[in-house]
């Protein structure tokens, strides 16, 4: 892709071009940041307001069984399910993703607790992960007597020897968009005696997982990102069925037991009594609003399937990175930026960063103001996201020469590009 021309002739060839119709992109926005909030689609809008008008208006408290409102989890649940090898009954859309990690890693705990070695007993996870992630493993780690121990990606090798209770890493790293190999660090874990735990935040949607043909443990995940549920929306968990059936076996429950989660909610028993199955890893009553608009969004990357799913998505994604890399590269050369995602395509996720020493903020402001929205991590960090269900070769092409220009012309300098905001 050496000319805007050849970037359009790309896209003309694109098997997945019609999927962009799905969504409503606002005009004179280039939008590289899917990975951080995914456009919305055009069907919400409508799909949320005949919920409300409709379901929650006419419908009232009836519709928690006439609209299946009671089912959205799991319904929702089984579609996430398609995008991450998961089986049907095994996925949960629920709370956010920092909850269903304290959910789920709590329960690997127990499981390791219940192995009876108290040896056992050390959380290996990434210096960079997700601070949230780090934030709940701390705490976990605090109130059972665990050791949460961060280190570089180079260093999880020598991590797997008998103290190791469980390997919680996120699938591809926010801040590098580099992606590890589930099944061969899955299989290290295993082998030493731990459990794996994965967050597919910056990955369902995004890239092939094949939860159970990499035999994870847990899993959780995101569904504002890649898929473009809305602000807030309700992220997903998933437990591997046999620690379903360990934890029906040795009685070990989730820490927080809710009524939903309960196996007979509408007994009202003043005594928990776990659910069966996926369903015991609920919390409260299900935010029905915000799984409805998650659900338009998860539609939206299952009408890939017929298209060649998240293979083609996969091909289409690493097409994208690999013009945006190399067109930095050669266009913007000489401007300080280094890119610190990786090249081998098997390490890379859907979004590549760039780094530079000084004014990254700056930068990704004065793109912004261009209509070419990416997002800037501290301290030096320019992040771009490509979804390939609507980002265009074009668009690669484009956001390129916006960057070029903003280098080139310096107005990143300007004052106005430096004020920082609540949200970056
Ligand atoms: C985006 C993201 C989250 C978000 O957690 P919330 O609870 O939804 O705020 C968590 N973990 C990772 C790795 C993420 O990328």
């Amino acid at each position: 892709m050496t000319t805007r021309q050849d970037a359009l002739a790309l896209d003309a060839r694109d098997p997945l071009a019609a999927l962009r119709t799905q969504f409503s992109l606002p005009e004179g926005v280039i939008y590289l940041d899917g990975n951080s909030l995914g456009v919305l689609p055009a069907a919400t809008p409508e799909r949320v307001a005949a919920a409300v008008r409709d379901e929650w208006g006419t419908g009232l408290i009836r519709s928690w069984n006439s609209a299946g409102w009671v089912d959205l989890p799991q319904r929702i649940g089984d579609k996430i399910g398609r995008l991450i090898g998961a089986g049907p009954g095994q996925t949960l859309a629920a709370d956010s993703t920092s909850v269903n990690l304290f959910k789920v890693l709590s329960a690997a705990l127990a499981i390791v607790q219940a192995g009876g070695d108290p040896q056992r007993r050390v959380i290996v996870s990434e210096r960079s992960n997700f601070p949230t992630d780090l934030y709940i493993a701390e705490s976990l780690a605090r109130q059972h007597g665990f050791t949460l121990r961060l280190v570089e990606p180079d260093e999880i090798a020598a991590q797997f020897e008998g103290t190791l209770a469980v390997l919680m890493l996120t699938h591809v790293n926010y801040r590098t968009g580099r992606m590890h190999d589930m099944a061969a660090l899955t299989r290290a874990a295993h082998g030493c005696g731990a459990l794996a735990l994965w967050d597919l935040a910056h990955s369902a949607g995004a890239v092939p997982v094949d939860l159970i043909g990499a035999d994870v443990d847990f899993a959780v995940g995101c569904g504002y990102k890649y898929l473009n549920g809305g602000p807030g929306a309700p992220g997903f968990l998933w437990v591997h069925p046999r620690q379903l059936e360990r934890m029906e076996r040795d009685g070990l429950w989730q820490p927080l037991s809710g009524w939903f989660g309960h196996a007979a909610p509408f007994e009202f028993s003043p005594h928990y009594r776990p659910a069966a199955g996926i369903v015991r890893f609920s919390c409260g009553t299900p935010p029905v609003l915000g799984l409805t608009a998650l659900e338009v969004g998860v539609d939206t990357l299952l009408a890939a399937e017929p298209l060649g799913g998240l293979a083609a998505m996969r091909r289409k994604s690493l097409a994208l990175t690999c013009h945006f890399i190399t067109l930095v590269e050669k266009h913007c050369a000489g401007h300080g930026l280094s890119v610190i995602t990786p090249r081998t395509e098997g390490e890379r996720g859907s979004q590549v960063n760039l780094a530079r020493e000084e004014g990254a903020y700056a930068i990704v402001q004065a793109l912004i103001a261009r209509g070419v929205i990416g997002d800037f991590r501290a301290p030096d960090n320019l992040r771009f996201g490509f979804t390939p269900l609507y980002t265009r070769f074009v668009d690669v092409w484009d956001a390129v020469e916006h960057l070029r220009q903003v280098l080139e012309s310096g107005e990143w300098q300007e004052a106005r590009f430096h004020q920082k905001a609540a949200v970056t």
